[in-house]
């Protein structure tokens, strides 16, 4: 085993191949507050890529909901108490948060074990820790679609208290997943053939479909049950980031990178994917205004799903604000509070960021960001909230602008010869 360093973890950790971080990663922010479980970003995924025979089951982008839904059924709880399993009472966070931006131990220090190093005194050394679903847990991708944990936490018996701030009694929350194309993929990692790779030029994980003999080893070893095998050609595939798009080969695009299919798709305006600049020790480069450089490096509103089981998923996630915050810590780890905070009190440059999210389908590098007037001001949560009319500005791959869009929404008020016309 090598040891590399995972910044979600604040350590190093052990892994079966030396550090390699490609110049740039695919990655992405999913605003959980926002999504409204449309499955549409699904729908655009499966129509363009697992339309064919034997990928009836297969969801490349899956929206499940929170807490009892997950697809595969149980993926997280089975990782989790597989975890535990190996290391009882022992997968805790300790150390202190470093809050600087770009830090390498943003949540403090993970002094648990990983996929990785849970498997290492196992029967299999070198194997990755995992387990091979059911046929019958593939079938019902949004089982317990909005179905909230009722008092003691029994499905159907409501809290009569409702909802209110910070916590709500009666609660779930739409988690939109794809693969998270993670710096250290235990996909990768636990292929005997070496058929999956990630490419050095933008971090995306694929499966050679020529290579792969469909061991499944990839399928058992993925946390997040992002890998899965098609009976009819018998290899396994996942999904591909819709890397024509983010190359610029879409041929209605010449050249543009664009944003994936489940991206672009996204009527809740949740998602925002970019490219983010990597240095070879295994650290972000310093982008300051690369919008998911500033949302996960600077403002820390957005975190790694489960980030203790040591891949580095290049998937953030803003955090419902509703949840208790035990269940969103175990998710997304110690940084849940502070990222909860900054997004209910955000300051004008996050809420100028917050604007980017779907306003174009090309893939925003760098963005601007330049104060305008005050609109008003109000006491939110006990805290006084000033917003101001910022403007923001894109700018692509090129450096050219894509837009500039306002914080205010503009009011457009409908000639009345065209009132009642569409
Ligand atoms: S999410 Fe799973 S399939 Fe995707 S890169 Fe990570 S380990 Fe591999
Ligand atoms: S990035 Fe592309 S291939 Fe991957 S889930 Fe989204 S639409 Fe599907
Ligand atoms: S399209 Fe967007 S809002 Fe709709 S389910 Fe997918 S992530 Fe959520």
């Amino acid at each position: 085993m090598a040891k590399v360093l995972n910044w979600q973890l604040g350590r190093e950790m052990n892994y079966p191949y030396e550090q390699a971080m490609p110049e740039r990663q695919f990655a992405f922010v999913f605003n959980i507050n926002r999504c409204i479980g449309c499955q549409t970003c699904t729908m655009a995924c499966k129509s363009t890529w697992t339309f064919s025979k034997g990928q009836e089951y297969m969801w490349w982008n899956n929206v499940e909901s929170k807490p009892y839904g997950g697809y595969p059924q149980g993926w997280d709880v089975k990782t989790l108490n597989l975890l535990d399993k190996s290391n009882p009472d022992g997968n805790t966070w300790g150390g202190k948060p470093d809050d600087t931006p770009n830090s390498t131990a943003p949540y403090g220090r993970y002094d648990g074990k990983t996929v990785f190093e849970a498997a290492e005194k196992g029967s299999e050394p070198g194997r990755v820790l995992g387990y091979l679903p059911s046929d019958d847990e593939w079938r019902h991708p949004n089982l317990y679609e909005d179905t909230p944990p009722g008092e003691r936490g029994e499905p159907f018996k409501w809290d009569s208290q409702g909802v209110k701030l910070p916590e709500h009694k009666a609660w779930f929350f739409y988690l939109a997943r794809i693969c998270n194309h993670c710096s250290y993929p235990a996909c990768l990692a636990a292929c005997p053939r070496k058929a999956i790779y990630k490419r050095p030029e933008d971090g995306i994980v694929l499966i050679d479909q020529q290579e792969c003999r469909g061991y499944r080893k990839c399928v058992e070893a993925c946390p997040y049950k992002k890998s899965m095998y098609r009976p009819t050609t018998r290899v396994s595939e996942k999904c591909i980031a819709c890397f024509p798009r983010v190359e610029g080969n879409d041929p209605e695009f010449k050249g543009v990178p664009l944003e994936t299919r489940c991206m672009s798709a996204c009527i809740g305006q949740i998602r925002l994917q970019t490219l983010v600049k990597m240095s070879a020790d295994g650290t972000w480069a310093e982008d300051r205004y690369n919008p998911l450089y500033y949302m996960v490096k600077v403002a820390k509103v957005a975190l790694p799903l489960y980030p203790q089981f040591g891949t580095e998923p290049n998937g953030y996630y803003i955090p419902p604000r509703w949840a208790p915050r035990g269940y969103l810590r175990q998710m997304f780890g110690p940084g849940v509070d502070t990222a909860i905070e900054r997004y209910m009190h955000p300051d004008r440059e996050l809420l100028a960021v917050l604007q980017l999210f779907r306003r174009s389908n090309r893939i925003i590098f760098r963005y601007e960001w330049k104060p305008g007037e005050k609109v008003y001001e109000r006491e939110y949560g006990g805290k006084k909230f000033e917003m101001f009319n910022d403007e923001v500005i894109a700018y692509g791959k090129d450096d050219r602008e894509i837009f500039r869009t306002r914080v205010e929404e503009p009011v457009i008020v409908r000639d009345e010869k065209h009132a009642n016309s569409i």
